[in-house]
């Protein structure tokens, strides 16, 4: 209350009382005149506070206050301009709410807004399409009730959200989906999964095309080395000036078998995600017969290969794609180790998992190419693969291997000194043995 009002209340009720007196003088009766007075001025204030009520509870929009006078009339004009501020307000966020709305429900993602326990709180209409919500009765659902495929499930209770997630939908196996999801707020989650069937066509598109021309080009191939077999047999009936053109036709095409052999094995591996055995491995008898196959391949070269395994450690998975993965690190010692270097082979367990790591002392690898190493064709140095006759496909046989097996590849290395792939294997892949 501002100092104007509160100097006329006083005044007003000075006036009041002046009257009681004057009224008092006049009738003899100061007490009642006074009582009747304050009784009346009373009841008008009651009476303003009624109305006051009655319009805040009956009135309908935009209906104007009741007539007052003075302070109650202030007051019914302040809180009348004061809901009309607040109504403007409200309005102006629904708009904006309205908007958002409009546009989520436009977009060809889906966009789903979960509690922090997972429950379904808001979706678009493209989530009703992509992943069949209904509404308003998946309201409040668990989303693993709605989407049960064990990967999704997997992939939402690990909290491990930095790499998206592909699956098929769940109302219709030609679409292939893509989960993102993001952390916000108390814990809360928001999905976006986005229609990636086009994107998937063209990159199985790419996988079938390479399969298709590597099997292709095994044929004739095929048929080249044996006739250059046949004639290297024969030598006396060849020019010798052929000589070394058919050895090297010979290199270059058992290089080509190789590379065929490994482009193909690759289209092997990403035509599933997970190998479909998944009996316990020995990994210590496989070590040793690589470690054999390793010996002669060095060969003249002399290098001292040793190898300490765990016999009580299995792995889960496919004993193919583990020897294809372990050879292409081993026989890449061998061949990136000059003459008579050291080659230590470790297979070994922990309460995380277990490891397997190739650790030799030869010419090492600059930082830079870390990253890159396991892309397809990735070399450190043109030169020194065609010397020793790799694919460039080695060390992307191994990522993809791994990543059929849960594992990861650490590499760790220096320039001269050496270098040391390790693979890490998840507990739930390995199996312990009784001693
Ligand atoms: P490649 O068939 O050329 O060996 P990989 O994919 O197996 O292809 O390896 C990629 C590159 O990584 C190789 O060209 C080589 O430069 C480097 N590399 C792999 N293993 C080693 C190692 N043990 N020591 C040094 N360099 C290595």
């Amino acid at each position: 209350m501002n100092q104007d009002w509160r100097s006329t209340l006083i005044s007003s009720l000075a006036l009041l009382v002046g009257a009681c007196l004057l009224l008092g003088l006049i009738s003899g009766e100061y007490a009642w005149a006074l009582v009747l007075g304050l009784a009346g001025y009373l009841g008008w204030h009651l009476r303003q506070l009624l109305r006051l009520h009655n319009w805040l509870r009956t009135r309908q929009a935009d209906e104007a206050p009741p007539d007052g006078v003075g302070l109650w009339g202030e007051i019914f004009d302040n809180i009348y301009h004061q809901q009309r501020r607040e109504q403007k307000m409200r309005g102006r966020l629904q708009a904006v709410i309205d908007r958002v709305q409009e546009s989520t429900a436009a977009l060809k993602d889906a966009v789903i807004m979960l509690d922090r326990d997972g429950n379904l709180e808001w979706w678009n209409i493209a989530a009703e399409k992509l992943l069949g919500l209904k509404t308003p009765q998946d309201s409040g659902q668990q989303i693993t009730n709605l989407v049960r495929d064990p990967r999704f499930i997997d992939y939402f209770e690990h909290h491990n959200y930095n790499e998206p997630l592909e699956l098929p939908s769940p109302v219709n196996g030609h679409l292939r989906l893509q989960f993102h999801i993001t952390r916000y707020g108390n814990r809360e989650h928001l999905m976006l999964v986005r229609d990636v069937t086009r994107l998937h066509q063209l990159e199985q598109m790419r996988k079938d095309f390479v399969a298709n021309v590597s099997h292709e080009l095994r044929t004739p191939l095929t048929v080249i080395s044996g006739y250059l077999e046949t004639l290297l047999d024969n030598l006396d009936n060849v020019n010798p000036r052929w000589l070394r053109a058919l050895q090297q036709m010979q290199q270059q095409g058992g290089r080509m078998q190789n590379l065929l052999n490994d482009l193909l094995l690759l289209a092997k591996l990403e035509a599933t995600d997970y190998p479909s055995d998944n009996q316990p491995v020995a990994i210590d008898l496989l070590l040793l017969s690589i470690q054999n196959d390793a010996q002669a391949l060095s060969g003249e070269h002399g290098h001292r290969i040793s190898l300490e395994a765990d016999a009580q450690l299995r792995l889960k998975g496919s004993e193919n794609e583990l020897r294809s993965a372990f050879s292409n690190l081993i026989f890449n010692a061998v061949k990136y180790t000059p003459d008579a270097g050291e080659i230590h082979v470790r297979w070994w367990g922990d309460e995380h998992g277990a490891y397997l790591s190739v650790q030799d002392n030869g010419l090492g690898i600059e930082a830079k190419h870390l990253p890159r190493l396991t892309e397809r064709f990735y070399r450190v140095d043109a030169s020194r693969a065609s010397n020793t006759g790799g694919t460039g496909l080695g060390l992307a046989i191994v990522k993809h291997v791994l990543l059929r097996h849960r594992a990861r590849l650490e590499i760790v290395s220096h320039v001269g000194k050496g270098s040391t792939f390790t693979c890490h294997f998840p507990d739930l892949q390995v199996v312990r043995r009784e001693p």
